[in-house]
């Protein structure tokens, strides 16, 4: 069936729900994938966990400029979320989604906030038992710093890296492997996951293989690597994705990099258009896909559909399975038959690291186009982003974004509005994405003797006006 687009007014009107009152923090994703006939053998949401993750953009401010950047014209101007608001929020959530919630505690790039209190986040998020994890480009995100948010509870720390970013002095996505690797030392040996980020476009699409090549060969120390594809959204110079880059081509390209071929089918993460899961196990530089037993893993989540299961640790995965399966003999022989499988496989990997054996993920999300929302994927949408009122898709968000950051809050010391009066040339640095290529343009186009009226222009231009 063709997709259908959310209008115009459908998108200005997306309800933001309310929290299960009954505490079943599953059933809504789940009863909306059942709505959508999505809740077929294999699939995890609302079965095994509430939600995928939950977003909590702490500040707007980015210290890039993205050509794919998802933020809007108006970011740079919208002052810090209160702390106070923050907090409330992080409470507002749990509410919805409960303990074990993965939360990516990001922006802008989150280590531009005060440093104290992106500890205090990080702690409230941990005192609820959910999963903090630091969204950032990495430029700030020191070892020291890492650190002290791991005391302070973080569990995770996701690097976006990646050629959009235009960082000065990496001309390609192999010379960013060298910024990589500084940052996995720099997370290295803190009990941190380490997760990377990478937007997939038409600039690195043929470097695909050789990144998934890098992370499969890091796999004793990255655990997920994340791969977003182009979307036509938000304030980038960069807009429709090329034809060229599409789900299959994406799964494929990784696949080729990891040296296997990865089904992309098994488990089942929400609505498979948004989103594909594979995994890999690693043992002294030896690899074998995880999920390649399609029909023996969707009996396992299906058996196991009231187990709880630690996504990011496979010793208590496999307990959990380990349980379920002396329940179930029939289901246990397939098991013990995959498992034998997989050791066998391993066996000289295993030997050489004496038994060290570690898991990558490999995920494929597929963000959408602000113009053409699919309301099925936007109703069972597993990506959520805060906002005062309540958790939205993260699609439909990024499409109306200006509405949500811009709303006033009130706080115990009064309405706090969000954006701040700035001089036109602090506006001026302030501007990112196309308003600054057109400011730039704009510029250029002045011819070189009107030196003076650059400077007059620089300080008046009607776009660093529009900021302020
Ligand atoms: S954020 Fe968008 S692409 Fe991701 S799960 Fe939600 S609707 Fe799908």
């Amino acid at each position: 069936m063709p997709p259908s687009y959310l209008t115009k007014t459908e998108i200005a009107h997306w309800p933001v729900p309310a929290p299960p009152p009954d505490g079943d923090f599953a059933r809504p994703l789940k009863t909306a994938l059942d709505g959508h006939d999505l809740l077929v053998p294999g699939q995890t949401a609302g079965v095994h966990w509430a939600i995928g993750c939950v977003a909590l953009e702490i500040t707007q401010r980015c210290n890039l400029d993205c050509t794919l950047c998802y933020l809007s014209d108006q970011s740079e101007a919208v002052q810090d979320l209160p702390l106070e608001e923050g907090f409330r929020r992080i409470d507002a959530f749990h509410a919805h989604y409960g303990p074990g919630t993965n939360v990516q505690v990001t922006g802008g790039d989150p280590t531009l906030r005060n440093l104290d209190e992106l500890a205090r986040i990080v702690a409230r998020v941990a005192a609820k038992q959910m999963r903090p994890a630091l969204f950032t480009n990495g430029i700030r995100a020191t070892r020291p710093l890492l650190k002290r948010l791991k005391a302070a509870g973080l569990k995770d720390v996701a690097f976006h890296v990646d050629m959009t970013q235009e960082r000065k002095g990496y001309e390609s996505e192999t010379a960013l492997n060298a910024l990589r690797e500084e940052y996995i030392a720099r997370a290295d040996g803190l009990e941190l996951h380490i997760l990377f980020n990478t937007t997939v476009f038409d600039g690195n699409f043929a470097d695909v293989p050789m990144l998934a090549q890098f992370f499969a060969a890091r796999a004793d120390k990255v655990h997920l690597a994340s791969f977003q594809m182009q979307a036509d959204t938000g304030r980038g110079v960069l807009r429709a994705r090329p034809d060229i880059i599409t789900q299959q081509s994406v799964m494929r390209a990784i696949s080729r990099g990891a040296g296997h071929r990865l089904g992309f089918d098994s488990p089942i993460v929400g609505h498979p258009d948004c989103n594909r899961y594979a995994g890999l196990l690693s043992s002294g530089g030896v690899t074998t896909p995880i999920f390649d037993d399609v029909a023996l893993f969707a009996a396992l989540f299906a058996a196991g559909a009231q187990q709880r299961f630690d996504r990011y640790s496979i010793a208590k995965s496999v307990w959990a399975g380990t349980k379920l399966l002396l329940g179930n003999l029939p289901l246990a022989g397939r098991a013990l038959a995959y498992f034998l499988r997989k050791l066998w496989t391993l066996k000289w990997g295993l030997l050489k690291s004496g038994g060290r054996l570690h898991k990558l993920t490999f995920y494929i999300h597929n963000f959408m186009d602000e113009a053409h929302l699919d309301k099925a994927r936007c109703e069972t949408c597993i990506f959520m982003t805060m906002t005062r009122d309540g958790p939205i898709s993260m699609c439909v968000h990024n499409a109306k974004r200006d509405s949500f950051i811009l709303q006033d809050i009130q706080t115990g010391d009064g309405t706090w509005t969000p954006l701040k009066q700035t001089p036109s040339r602090q506006a001026l640095k302030q501007l990112k994405g196309r308003r600054r290529a057109a400011f730039l343009e704009e510029k250029r186009a002045l011819p070189p003797q009107h030196s003076h009226a650059r400077k007059h222009h620089e300080g008046d231009s009607n776009i660093a006006k529009s900021l302020v």
